[in-house]
């Protein structure tokens, strides 16, 4: 299925309050604070976007009034809606049956494919469900509007190649798998370097998923980690993407980059997501490299 490319979409967190997992590397926990639907409704009739993404600060699946969102959101003329989703509430099949017609995606936080590290870095017992989510909406077939969140961490790292195995195996259809490296925000800030790896550790094995991924068809990006630290792999990155495609690299609610001078010498910088102040709190910026590559250069791979 072809579908087009959304620069801009207006991302509600208000969407959640609660959730029903507690992730080690969740940069944007719930705060329990209940928002009246009229909230959101009354943003989105402001902004009217083209697009809505419903996330944040908890699962929106737990919000009893999602269908309803959805819904309202529906009249006021919006046309593209996602949900960010940990997916357990989909084991649910009638539950899953009421929300894909409703939605263009679903973007799945799923951090591991090992029951053990899954239970371990959402500290639930939840994978299980989360599973059978995957497999009834491939029941369903509607795994073309699955983008899968890989949140890196420290604990799935050295998995990253055999995760990529498992979804060509099980779940190859998915529209995108997104390798995102974790935030040293929100919960992450209680583990930190238990739960943050350094992406000179990460670099390996994140290239031997991305190889895989392209091996198998299945589009690939990654998410939050600097040009210099994918070398040779940088036309995976979200943020060139963006770059090349005239959008702004910093999507809304991002934080800007720390300045650093290895950063405004780059060549890349305008393609990248530079030094991350949250990631240099725990490791510094000495990973970090310089580099005369014009992005021009970059071969984009499919996205
Ligand atoms: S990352 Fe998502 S699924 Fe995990 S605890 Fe935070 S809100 Fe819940
Ligand atoms: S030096 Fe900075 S701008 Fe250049 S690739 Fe690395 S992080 Fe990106």
């Amino acid at each position: 299925m072809s579908r087009k490319w959304i620069s801009e979409q207006l991302c509600i967190s208000e969407a959640s309050f609660t959730c029903n997992l507690y992730c080690k590397y969740c940069h944007n926990p719930p705060t329990g604070r209940k928002n009246p639907i009229d909230f959101v409704i009354n943003k989105v009739s402001e902004e009217k976007p083209y697009a809505v993404s419903l996330e944040g600060r908890g699962e929106p699946l737990t919000n009893p009034d999602i269908i309803k969102m959805i819904k309202e959101i529906k009249k006021i003329g919006v046309e593209n809606i996602s949900i960010s989703t940990n997916a357990v509430a989909l084991s649910d099949m009638d539950k899953l049956k009421k929300i894909i017609k409703e939605v263009d995606f679903l973007i799945i936080n799923f951090p591991s494919h090992i029951e053990k590290v899954y239970n371990s870095v959402t500290s639930s017992v939840k994978y299980k469900m989360a599973v059978k989510a995957l497999d009834n909406i491939k029941k369903l077939k509607a795994l073309s509007k699955v983008r899968i969140f890989h949140i890196i961490s420290k604990e799935n790292y050295a998995h990253l190649g055999d995760f990529v195995d498992w979804i060509n195996n099980n779940y190859k259809d998915v529209f995108l798998l997104n390798f995102c490296f974790a935030r040293n925000k929100g919960r992450a800030l209680k583990f930190k370097k238990k739960i943050i790896p350094k992406y000179s550790e990460v670099y390996k094995y994140l290239k031997l998923a991305l190889a895989k991924s392209k091996l198998y068809g299945i589009k690939a990006v990654t998410q939050n980690i600097p040009l210099c630290m994918i070398k040779g792999f940088e036309g995976f990155s979200f943020e060139f993407h963006r770059w090349r495609r005239g959008d702004k690299v910093f999507e809304r609610g991002v934080e800007e980059p720390l300045k650093i001078k290895k950063c405004s010498d780059c060549s890349l910088r305008d393609a990248c997501c530079q030094a991350r102040k949250d990631y240099s709190e725990l490791y510094g910026t000495d990973e970090l490299e310089s580099s005369k590559l014009s992005p021009e250069k970059i071969k984009p791979e499919r996205f």
